[in-house]
């Protein structure tokens, strides 16, 4: 028997949020995801009810309206999510927020912060376009500015959270001639109802069916000029570069509750199931695949919680927060699927949970940057 592992910096009163989370989760969202798995899209109230209970921002300071938490609150949300099963990408809401909190005005910070934590907003982040994806410095997106306005042309695809987003945070060439990453800015704006702005119906995916991924298309789209991120254009790269470790680091919270779930859902199944008139756990090679997931769910485990210990003291460098995204997903997928054999035929059933991690949890090797460019990441710090 191995003694149950607790994660140095869950505290007492992280444990006792964990526990609000987990109640909400399983009484609130979790009966809707067949549903919204079947029209492709969180329902709109879903945001208001989970800002009413502080499950968005919770790591953003009470002043703007967050619950005045840290990234421990934000991981226990991410990790109950996805012990839940449950698809509502809250996290994108927290990745916004950190954008507006880190280079936002005290105009744009008042604005949209208080409205993100009780759910009024709904956010998401807009960088991958058709033609560039893994190269951001290939975006085509324009911002042009006239006057007190910036006028936008392009399109952006697979944005997470697109099909109900009132607040957006995009990516854009503000000047096409400039050099490598220094001619692109962010500009975040409220994007409902602006004459030039269109938003593609939820595309098909393989997986997360109950969360919405979308195109996004700007035709002469008129923003305020005060909708630019920071203080100067040209930052925006810079400001994805040093975010995007805080995303990679939710990806990997991600990975790594989803790989312990997959284990005890099969630990269960394989005690239970019977063949050759015993159950499948008495076969040595179950015995011994379990043994080797269970080993890689821990070792990820504790390199993960070492990253958050890192993250909350301020010291959480990119190219180990790459590592924890690249290492957690490719293990989580290794993991989930061993376990989608151990349930047989019934693991490719959609309506056994393994199933849908296995097709959900894919797709986290692939976003938040792949994991190929997670490893070139890495390997300039060589
Ligand atoms: C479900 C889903 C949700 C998403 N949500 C969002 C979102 O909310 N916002 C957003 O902006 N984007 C989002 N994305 C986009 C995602 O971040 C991109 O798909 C990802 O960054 C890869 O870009 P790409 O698809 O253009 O692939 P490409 O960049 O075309 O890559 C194709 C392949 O080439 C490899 N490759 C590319 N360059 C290199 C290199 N230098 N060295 C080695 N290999 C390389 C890649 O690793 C990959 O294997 C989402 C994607 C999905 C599927």
């Amino acid at each position: 028997m191995s003694l149950p592992y607790q994660s140095p910096w869950v505290t007492d009163e992280v444990a006792l949020f964990r526990a609000s989370v987990r109640r909400f989760l399983q009484e609130e969202l979790a009966p809707q995801q067949p549903r919204w798995r079947a029209q492709h899209h969180a329902d709109l109230d879903a945001w208001t009810r989970a800002g009413a209970v502080g499950l968005l921002l919770p790591d953003v300071p009470a002043e703007y309206g967050g619950a005045g938490g840290t990234f421990a609150h934000e991981a226990v949300v991410i990790d109950e999510l996805a012990r839940a099963g449950v698809h509502f990408a809250s996290s994108i809401q927290s990745i916004v927020a950190h954008y507006v909190l880190s280079y936002g005005s005290e105009a744009q910070k008042r604005a949209w912060l208080p409205r993100l934590a009780r759910g009024e907003l709904v956010a998401a982040v807009a960088m991958t376009e058709p033609g560039a994806g893994s190269d951001l410095q290939g975006l085509k997106t324009t911002a042009r500015r006239e006057g007190d306005q910036y006028v936008v042309d392009g399109s952006k695809t697979f944005i997470t959270n697109a099909f109900h987003a009132s607040l957006l945070c995009l990516a854009v060439k503000t000047d096409p001639k400039a050099a490598g990453p220094k001619g692109i800015s962010l500009l975040v704006f409220e994007p409902r109802g602006l004459p030039g702005y269109r938003v593609g119906q939820p595309l098909e995916k393989v997986g997360r069916h109950a969360q919405d991924t979308c195109e996004l298309f700007f035709d002469d789209l008129r923003v305020p000029a005060a909708s630019l991120l920071g203080p100067a254009e040209g930052k925006g790269f810079f400001q994805m570069m040093d975010q995007l470790p805080y995303e990679r680091l939710s990806v990997a919270v991600a990975a790594a509750a989803t790989a312990e779930r997959a284990l005890e859902v099969t630990t269960q199944y394989v005690k239970d199931r019977k063949a050759f008139g015993k159950p499948l756990l008495e076969f040595q090679n179950t015995r011994m695949k379990l043994a080797e997931c269970r080993t890689d769910a821990q070792v990820g485990r504790v390199f993960l919680d070492g990253c958050i210990q890192r993250h909350l003291a301020g010291q959480l460098d990119p190219v180990t927060a790459a590592m924890a995204k690249y290492w957690l997903t490719e293990r989580e997928f290794e993991i989930v699927d061993e376990c989608v054999q151990l349930h047989g035929g019934y693991g490719y059933m959609a309506e056994y949970p393994i199933a849908r991690m296995w097709t959900d949890c894919r797709v986290e090797r692939i976003y938040a940057g792949t994991n190929e460019i997670m490893k070139e990441l890495i390997a300039w710090s060589l």
